[in-house]
């Protein structure tokens, strides 16, 4: 299969293995040693040898632990098929047995071998022992790595699919390992998915931002999956609390999509989105991510997204899927890369003494997402306030005369225009 030829440079490293057999260290030794760096608690305390752990010994090791769980995968694939078309062939004899208890749901089927199935491959985002690389341990804040909260939503996500007919679930990942972006595209061909759902949370560089969002392919019908899939997830981590930013695109200086998992997902021919849960710099974001029952009910919420979408039941099979409405751009769905237009303020003076400002801004090719304003000229800003829907907001602000006010509005792309700073 044309994916294994990543694993070519791996035979290269097998008289080093030998001989460090040879040298009477034995690599199961190094293997548990390994194996146990992995285990790092939510602190984000390691308790590995770092540098035994980034050895290339090790990549080995782990290497042909990926090549054997993918074998296992596809063993176990093949295995849940026989047992499944066994299961049918005893719920077939029940039902002729017993026709009084045999429900008859249009839609639902009692032979699921022939019924549509959808694989989806979850991808919880980065993973691996590194202790530095940023690609390994994600974003990371309050002592709490972003791969293994994304690990844990993960494993809820599939845990609530399993309560769905009509979908197969698979995880690039199940442990704390170090997979590159090809890596987890070509397990995705590996085992046919159908769509790959990559699972992070966000910071960003001022801990200002806070919302959901998804990215997708800006191509084709590699962007109207991957919106629709993502917009129904959306909708589910609004419902949960947080802020949607929406579904959005970004694209490289080549004109390829930007982010790796997209790219090569798209090039193996399959749909692939990123859901960006939230800011784990944030607190009101954070709120919704701190405890494990949390990150079970963000992976609980994206398996809901995801089956509204595609028209999955819980605990049916349904033999026909329903058919999708998806609407596939002409040409790439461009992110936005202007700031907001239009941005100024006025304030007047109410009744009672205090200020009213109104703040206007307009965004063509987006929305405008948020605000804040500075009271000194531009040292400290306000908390990132919501926008709303038009192409204003007003708020009232205690103003002694002495400020110097600047106002920023940022597009839902987190791009800003600022006011000139303006004594009150
Ligand atoms: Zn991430």
């Amino acid at each position: 299969m044309r994916h294994r030829r990543r694993y070519g440079r791996r035979r290269s490293f097998r008289p080093l293995i030998l001989s460090l057999a040879i040298c009477g260290i034995s690599i199961a030794a190094v293997a548990a040693v390994w194996s146990k760096s992995g285990t790092i608690d939510r602190s984000g305390k390691f308790t590995g040898p770092v540098i035994l752990a980034q050895s290339e010994i090790l990549r080995e090791i782990y290497e042909q632990a990926l090549e054997e769980q993918e074998r296992k995968a596809a063993a176990d694939l093949a295995e849940d098929r026989e047992t499944e078309e066994e299961e049918n062939t005893g719920q077939a004899q029940e039902t002729q047995r017993e026709p009084d208890t045999a429900i008859s749901i249009a839609g639902e089927v009692t032979d699921e071998a022939s019924a549509p199935k959808l694989r989806i491959v979850l991808d919880p985002g980065h993973g691996g022992p590194g202790v530095k690389d940023e690609q390994e341990l994600g974003a990371i804040y309050r002592d709490t790595y972003e791969k293994y909260l994304t690990l844990e939503i993960a494993q809820a996500m599939r845990e609530e699919l399993s309560g769905y007919g009509n979908v197969e679930v698979f995880m690039t990942r199940d442990t704390d390992k170090a997979l590159t972006l090809k890596e987890r595209a070509a397990y995705a061909e590996a085992v046919g998915g159908d769509l790959l759902v990559s699972l992070h949370l966000n910071a960003s560089a001022e801990h200002n931002f806070y919302g959901s969002e998804v990215f997708v392919s800006a191509f084709e019908h590699f962007h109207a999956r991957g919106a629709g899939v993502g917009e129904s997830i959306l909708k589910q981590l609004t419902d949960y609390g947080f802020v949607s930013k929406g579904v959005k695109t970004r694209l490289g200086s080549k004109g390829a999509d930007y982010y790796g998992i997209i790219r090569e997902c798209k090039s193996l021919g399959i749909p692939a989105l990123i859901v960006e849960h939230g800011y784990m710099d944030e607190d009101s974001d954070w709120a919704r991510m701190n405890t494990s029952e949390s990150l079970k009910a963000l992976g609980q919420r994206d398996a809901a997204g995801l089956a509204a979408y595609f028209g999955l039941e819980k605990g049916r099979t349904l033999s026909a899927l329903p058919e999708l409405e998806e609407t596939i751009p002409a040409s790439p769905v461009r992110p936005d890369t202007t700031p907001p237009e239009e941005v100024w303020y006025k304030k007047e003076q109410r009744g009672d003494g205090k200020w009213m400002i109104t703040l206007h801004g307009v965004e063509r090719e987006s929305r405008v997402m948020y605000y804040d304003y500075s009271l000194d000229g531009g040292a400290v800003y306000s908390k990132l306030q919501l926008w709303g829907t038009g192409e204003s907001v007003q708020f009232p602000l205690e103003l002694t005369g002495e400020e110097q006010l600047v106002f920023r509005v940022y597009n839902n792309y987190e791009l800003r225009t600022e006011t000139p700073a303006a004594g009150s």
